[in-house]
């Protein structure tokens, strides 16, 4: 059915977990025609894909970030990742999939609240297209690789977890239900937001949902996204350091009072910030096997 060329090699992780990014690479140490493509699929249901860069100063490393989101009904079955060129099957790796548990919470919006979420304007519609097609690319940018994750505002509670089933109240007393796709972090006012890991900022701007919103890239498909900042410090195509200041806690946008949303998105798939802290993008692929250098 495929074939298996003899001077191509796959190294993936031993099991995936639900909403948690991982690593999968591939030697190609001749020259090889075409470019690469890695998938996970689910018996003929493709989940997620991504195309696969060379790793730096590498000449036969490629690598790429994926990971399955919340809500996959697939409970502990086997997940297939294929790897592919030019369509064409090269390698194919069968891996355990395990899902999490998550919080349910119910919000209610007042008037004005409820005024956004039911916004069907051709600006929110526009402002979601945006931001959708951002966090689906894939940059070839590998700035962010090396920095270790910490959370990007010091002091605070967790006023809502990743993956949380949520239930909004309408002021009308209409319902609707949303997943929480990153944590929220209640700040007072004016809190820094720092940002954690080398990037290029992709987005800095105001939305009519996310409020003042800062998307920052840090590898190829791996996206760390800022929400309802009052202020923003920094501007669109900036490279920015571990540790800058990139905004202020606020409440703009679809809020109930001062908190940053922090999400992270890797192939497009929202994961738990809390599976990168402490760690870095090289330290999760070092899991995986060691890089070959040159
Ligand atoms: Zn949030």
């Amino acid at each position: 059915m495929f074939s298996i060329a003899a001077d191509i090699r796959a190294n993936v992780p031993l099991a995936i977990v639900e909403a948690t990014p991982f690593p999968v690479l591939l030697y190609a140490e001749d020259n090889f025609p075409g470019s690469f493509f890695v998938s996970i699929m689910y018996k003929n249901e493709k989940i997620v894909s991504s195309p696969m860069f060379l790793f730096p100063d590498s000449a036969y490393t490629y690598y790429a970030f994926l990971a399955v989101p919340y809500g996959y009904e697939i409970a502990d079955k086997d997940l297939s990742i294929i790897f592919s060129a030019d369509s064409k099957i090269l390698i194919e790796k069968t891996v355990p999939f395990f899902t999490q548990t998550y919080r349910s919470e119910t919000i209610e919006l007042d008037r004005t609240l409820t005024s956004i979420r039911e916004d069907t304007s051709k600006r929110r519609q526009y402002e979601s297209r945006m931001l959708y097609e951002l966090i689906v690319s894939f940059e070839d940018y590998h700035g962010g690789l090396f920095d270790t994750w910490f959370m990007p505002v010091g002091s605070g509670r967790f006023s809502s977890y990743f993956g949380d089933i949520r239930e909004f109240v309408y002021s009308d007393g209409e319902k609707a239900y949303s997943r929480h796709s990153g944590i929220d972090i209640a700040s007072e006012k004016g809190t820094p937001v720092i940002l954690p890991v080398y990037g290029r900022v992709m987005m800095a701007e105001n939305r009519i949902v996310t409020g003042n919103t800062v998307v920052v890239c840090h590898a190829p498909g791996v996206y760390s996204l800022y929400y309802h900042l009052d202020k923003i410090f920094v501007k669109k195509e900036e490279e920015i350091v571990s540790g800058t200041v990139i905004g202020t806690v606020g409440t703009t946008g679809l809020s109930t009072g001062p908190h940053l949303h922090w999400e992270v998105r890797v192939a497009g798939v929202p994961v738990s910030p809390f599976s990168l802290i402490g760690c870095s993008l090289l330290d999760i692929i070092k899991k995986v096997i060691k890089i070959k250098q040159n």
